[in-house]
């Protein structure tokens, strides 16, 4: 019964590697913190419990001391089930049970013998860093996405250096062996595998170098978004980064980095000023020599990687002290694109979006449950259905005041999602109830005026929110959301530790699109579509988020598709379904220049957006 338990929770690991990043202060998997590879953090073990459970792997030296070295301290526990209400505990506690039982029963320890290739990787990275031992190999199999399968890797080689990626990458094309490269492995759409070849893991390379008086921070490519942000905006910059386990040089080549920020600081070659690469051929560039490959220039077509990315200069941004942010509800997706827009073309606040109730219920509620049931009051309730969200300064905060009669501000946000639990109460409908007139009631609830009075219902506390947790976990929760961060719109847009909670009900596909953003009902068009046809293949589905870029005349679109990946009939329909959207959305690009899916900027995410955005 606990083996199939733990079962049932190894497989649901969703791979967004957010347990790879220490994003709740409680501090990372010990033994992760020096060993890497990833079968050693609780994704990984996730994996090698389930492929044991399946009897796809075979019990090595390897594998006993990844169990060993659990302690069952719980970390991943807390982590996950912030972002995912699972509960790993128990797929560890079930792990070291396996493998003692093993030992004490005296079963069969396999080794596997070192071959050629290995000790060529070795004798290029040290002993430590490459092993085709399958309790490694396993992490690095398969990911959630709909098409992605179990693709087993011969090596795992984690390099140190840049001249050590470059030698990697000589000997694999010597020896006619595929690779892939890997940062976190949480573009989940199975691009960082390679069957039966190397896959190339950068987490060692960590480097982070800030110079302040260049406004520039030079990256390693093991650095993550999460790690960077909290490093400089010690310094008081910030850096346009999207998913905080996502790796900085892997997330600029998938996406370009699109984030709320992209509005002010772009997208794409927005992003960076230099960076160094390794070719396929082993040789080191950067992208300032005057003969180096024009990874600047964009090409209409599904590209190869043009190179492994192993340092990049990030710009950084100025933050100053009166930032905030503020929520602005509307009912109807045209009256907030359209607010949005002119927000950005006024060059108005640095961050914007228009956020859809589904994210912003299950990004504010710590539970499923929670989240589904608040998402029905915002919209039944409240009769809400969108909300524009700015991060900006107080001159910015001041002209959106006065450019809409509700806008919810830091108070108002800390006070929802503290009182959360009570949003679903009777006192709550009641005062909703004896609302009387012509106007949607969040129109009226929302005020700032309603401040008082609402926190008199809600009775917001750490403690409040924290009881909607599983009971052991209540105090956990109530410690972490006593700090001011986890309230703070400025800080969470920053550091993102809630946007992973979208695939928390179940796992997300999610789809990018840019688009014109002086024809809104285009985008509406395009939304109706993404609609139509995952509910044709009875998806579930829903708008995430629009954010303008280059002031206004264009915005990157984000659409989701929910499955359960453990579910293969729900991954057969996901997959027709996503194929159906994609030659819609390929009609689409043909009839309207400015509409571009991001599956063409896959492996050019270092070229200018101009070059995609006005195609
Ligand atoms: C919940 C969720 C939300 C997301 N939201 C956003 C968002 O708002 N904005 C956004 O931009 N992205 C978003 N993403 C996408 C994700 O952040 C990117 O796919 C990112 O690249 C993942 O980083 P990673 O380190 O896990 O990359 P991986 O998945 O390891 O790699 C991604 C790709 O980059 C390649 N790669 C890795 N490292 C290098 C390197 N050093 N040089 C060259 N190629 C390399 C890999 O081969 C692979 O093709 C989201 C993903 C999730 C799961
Ligand atoms: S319980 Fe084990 S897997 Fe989980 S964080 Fe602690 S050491 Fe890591």
């Amino acid at each position: 019964m606990a083996k199939q338990e733990a079962l049932k929770t190894a497989i649901q690991c969703r791979h967004y590697a957010m347990c790879k990043i220490d994003f709740l202060g409680t501090g990372l998997c010990p033994p992760a913190w020096d060993k890497h590879y990833v079968s050693y953090f609780p994704q990984g073990r996730m994996d090698i419990y389930a492929a044991l459970a399946e009897g796809r792997i075979p019990v090595t030296r390897r594998l006993v001391d990844i169990a060993e070295s659990c302690s069952l301290c719980g970390i991943c526990d807390k982590q996950c089930y912030f972002v995912t209400e699972l509960r790993p505990l128990t797929v560890m506690e079930a792990l070291k049970k396996w493998i003692d039982n093993h030992l004490q029963q005296g079963l069969e320890i396999t080794d596997p013998e070192a071959d050629d290739l290995l000790s060529d990787l070795w004798a290029i990275v040290g002993q430590e860093w490459a092993s085709h031992d399958p309790a490694i190999l396993v992490s690095y199999a398969h990911d959630p996405g709909p098409f992605t399968g179990i693709q087993m890797p011969r090596y795992v080689v984690l390099p140190g250096s840049t001249e050590e990626v470059s030698q990697v990458v000589t000997l694999c094309q010597k020896r006619k062996i595929p690779y892939a490269v890997r940062g976190n492995g949480s573009s989940v759409m199975g691009f960082v595998f390679s069957k039966d070849g190397v896959v190339m893991d950068l987490h060692r390379m960590q480097d982070i170098q800030i110079n302040k008086k260049n406004w520039i921070v030079s990256v390693g490519p093991g650095v993550s978004a999460f790690d960077l942000q909290s490093e400089v905006s010690k310094e008081g910059f910030r850096t346009n980064l999207a998913e905080p386990a996502a790796l900085v040089c892997a997330n600029i080549m998938c996406s370009g980095i699109f984030s709320t920020y992209s509005n002010a600081y772009g997208t794409a070659a927005d992003n960076f000023v230099n960076a160094e690469f390794v070719d396929a051929k082993g040789q080191i560039f950067h992208l300032n020599q005057r003969e180096a490959p024009n990874l600047y220039a964009f090409q209409h077509e599904e590209m190869p990687l043009p190179g492994i990315c192993t340092r990049v200069d990030v710009r950084l941004h100025p933050k100053t002290e009166d930032e905030q942010g503020l929520l602005i509800p509307f009912a109807e997706f045209q009256d907030a694109t359209a607010f949005a827009r002119e927000l950005s073309q006024r060059r108005i606040g640095l961050a914007l979006a228009v956020l859809g109730l589904e994210y912003i219920s299950t990004f504010i509620a710590p539970t499923v449950e929670l989240a589904h049931k608040i998402k029905r009051v915002f919209q039944e309730d409240l009769g809400m259905e969108y909300a524009v969200l700015m991060i900006g300064d107080s001159y910015a905060a001041q002209a959106i005041k006065s450019m809409s009669e509700v806008t919810m501000d830091g108070e108002m946000m800390k006070t929802l999602i503290l009182g959360l639990p009570k949003l679903v109460d009777r006192e709550w409908q009641s005062l909703i109830q004896d609302l009387e007139g012509s106007q949607r009631p969040y129109e009226t609830l929302l005020k700032s005026e309603m401040l008082p009075i609402i926190k008199a219902i809600l009775l917001p506390s750490p403690g409040s929110l924290a009881a909607s947790v599983t009971p052991d976990l209540q105090e956990f929760f109530a410690e972490l959301y006593s700090r001011p961060e986890l309230t703070d719109m400025v800080w969470l847009n920053d550091f993102r530790i809630i946007s992973s909670r979208m695939g928390r009900d179940k796992h997300v596909v999610a789809f990018i699109v840019y688009v014109p953003l002086d024809n809104i009902p285009l985008i509406q068009e395009i939304n109706r579509e993404f609609q139509k046809t995952a509910d044709e293949y009875g998806i579930k589905n829903d708008y995430g988020f629009l954010t303008p870029l280059d002031m206004g005349k264009r915005a990157v679109l984000e659409y989701d598709y929910y499955g359960d990946h453990t579910d293969e009939e729900e991954t057969q329909r996901m997959q027709q379904a996503v194929m159906a959207i994609g030659r819609v959305l390929e009609d689409f690009m043909l009839r309207y220049p400015g509409v571009k899916w991001i599956k063409y900027v896959f492996n050019q995410g270092f070229s200018r957006k101009e070059s995609f955005l006005y195609t």
